[in-house]
């Protein structure tokens, strides 16, 4: 109780929640099966009641944990041994955009979309779109280095952040970088985005704007199956284009898209899509949609579409954005992975990811960024039917495994968390995670900010067992 006293003082009594009911929505982020009730949220509205809750947490030895809108599909957002949320979706606001300069100085709390929205104005646009823009905050897209189907092109979150200020663990304020990108020094922007929240809170962010291309094109171009698909990625690449977007979706995502709100008039007897998008100048777009529309032929394509207009260009992308949503039309829970593998390596590793879904009796479908690698396994399952969660967790780790000696990584943007934490020594040696350890401890030797992210646990052997974890106990909505 004297926990939440101190917190009512940082931030008004009106914006503590403690009570059970009030707490049970922050036990997970969009991975539905890690679980963890904080002692307390918090929803403060500046950055001066951040550092007040951090303070007041230091006080009373308790952990506390960022979260935007708890999209996060790596368990990064719960507050592990009792911790403190401290949701910033109430600092939501765009501080100061500079057109010329082309930047936006922004609350962590904006949803990534609506910045977009607010400076097409100015004929500019923020570049990184996860799936989830609609909804997920730009200092979530920080923390998780977010990505989307415009990575290929435009990069990662990583290279749309100049600035960031930062309530760091011990409660002091910060600003890392300058708004010049030319911040002379160590990198410490770079080191704080994709640090899933564990170096401290960012609390204003400076951001890159993009121009928006004089011309869009978007394809649908449709196969008998992935691996030909896949073919017309590879084909792509080496032509030497550089898409905007290459993303493919399978039958079943198809099927699951076509049957929902999402539908798009996608053919649901297709083995996968490619969704291509080209933008730039509009005479080298003409161009680039003549080839890569031959390229997708070459490949196997047995049709391709272009959008007739931005309407249709809209729905194309609300499909494929939507696909996740969609899979709730099969099974209460998604377990969406994610993983990276050489572009190359794409249609074996597919035809392997298929073969564990189909080993284990699981339901999975793939919807992803091919141009990048970047996999989504996604598996639809029920999280009270134990033998099912046990079957999903396991062929997971399979999934994990071929990517990893396929020379990939065992994720692409959707972090570690408390997901992947005990996977991280597939890639990396006792020694490496201890460097990495070295400069988390640099911001925050006393382990308080997020902790129980990232890192192996040592009790990997527990925590798979879906009973130790408590899930038989979940109650289900
Ligand atoms: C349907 C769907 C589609 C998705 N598609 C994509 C996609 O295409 N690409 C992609 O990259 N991800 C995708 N995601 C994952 C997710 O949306 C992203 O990771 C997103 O960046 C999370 O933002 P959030 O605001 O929801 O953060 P949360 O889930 O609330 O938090 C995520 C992490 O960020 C930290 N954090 C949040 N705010 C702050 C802050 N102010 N300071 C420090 N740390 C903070 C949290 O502690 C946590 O570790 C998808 C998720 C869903 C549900």
């Amino acid at each position: 109780m004297e926990l939440v006293r101190a917190l009512g003082d940082a931030v008004g009594r009106q914006a503590v929640l403690s009570r059970p009911e009030e707490l049970f929505v922050y036990e997970v982020d969009g991975l539905t099966h890690h679980r963890a009730r904080p002692r307390a949220v918090v929803l403060p509205e500046n950055k001066l009641q951040v550092q007040a809750v951090v303070r007041a947490c230091r006080a009373h030895q308790v952990p506390f944990v960022a979260r935007g809108s708890g999209t996060g599909l790596s368990g990064g957002a719960i507050a592990l041994a009792g911790g403190v949320v401290i949701e910033c979706a109430r600092m939501n606001r765009i501080l100061h955009v500079d057109p010329l300069d082309r930047i936006a100085v922004v609350q962590p709390g904006v949803v990534n979309a609506d910045l977009s929205k607010a400076v097409a104005a100015h004929g500019l646009f923020y570049a990184p779109d996860p799936s989830s823009q609609a909804a997920c905050t730009l200092g979530g897209n920080v923390a998780e280095n977010s990505g989307g189907p415009h990575t290929l092109k435009y990069g990662t979150t990583t290279n749309h952040v100049l600035s960031l200020e930062m309530v760091l663990p011990d409660g002091e304020r910060v600003t890392l970088g300058d708004a010049s990108g030319w911040a002379p020094g160590y990198d410490l922007v770079g080191a704080v985005v994709g640090s899933e929240g564990t170096l401290g809170i960012v609390v204003e962010a400076t951001l890159r704007l993009v121009p928006i291309p004089e011309r869009t094109e978007t394809l649908l171009a449709i196969f008998p199956d992935v691996v030909a698909a896949c073919r017309a990625v590879s084909l792509t690449i080496r032509s030497g284009l550089v898409p905007a977007a290459l993303e493919i979706v399978d039958q079943r995502t198809i099927q699951a898209v076509e049957a929902s709100v999402y539908a798009a008039g996608m053919p649901t007897d297709a083995g996968a899509i490619l969704i291509a998008e080209l933008d730039g100048p509009r005479r080298a777009v003409q161009v680039q949609v003549e080839r890569v529309r031959t390229l997708a032929a070459q490949a196997g394509a047995r049709e391709v579409r272009v959008a007739r207009d931005a309407q249709e260009r809209q729905r194309f992308w609300r499909a494929r954005k939507g696909a996740f949503g969609a899979m709730g039309r099969l099974a209460p829970d998604l377990y969406v992975h994610d993983a990276v593998v050489p572009r190359a390596r794409l249609p074996e590793i597919l035809a392997k990811v298929c073969e564990i879904g189909d080993r284990y009796k699981l339901r999975l479908s793939n919807v992803f960024h091919a141009g990048d690698g970047n996999l989504h396994p996604n598996i639809s399952f029920d999280r009270r039917d134990l033998d099912e969660l046990q079957r999903v967790i396991a062929a997971g780790e399979e999934i994990l495994r071929i990517c990893v000696e396929a020379g990939g990584v065992i994720t692409g943007e959707h972090g570690v968390g408390t997901e992947k934490r005990d996977y991280m020594g597939l890639l990396f040696s006792p020694e490496d995670l201890a460097a990495m350890r070295r400069l988390r401890d640099a911001f925050d030797p006393e382990l308080v900010c997020n902790p129980g992210k990232i890192f192996p646990t040592t009790r990997f052997c527990m925590e798979s067992d879906p009973k130790a974890r408590g899930y038989d106990q979940v109650p289900f909505a």
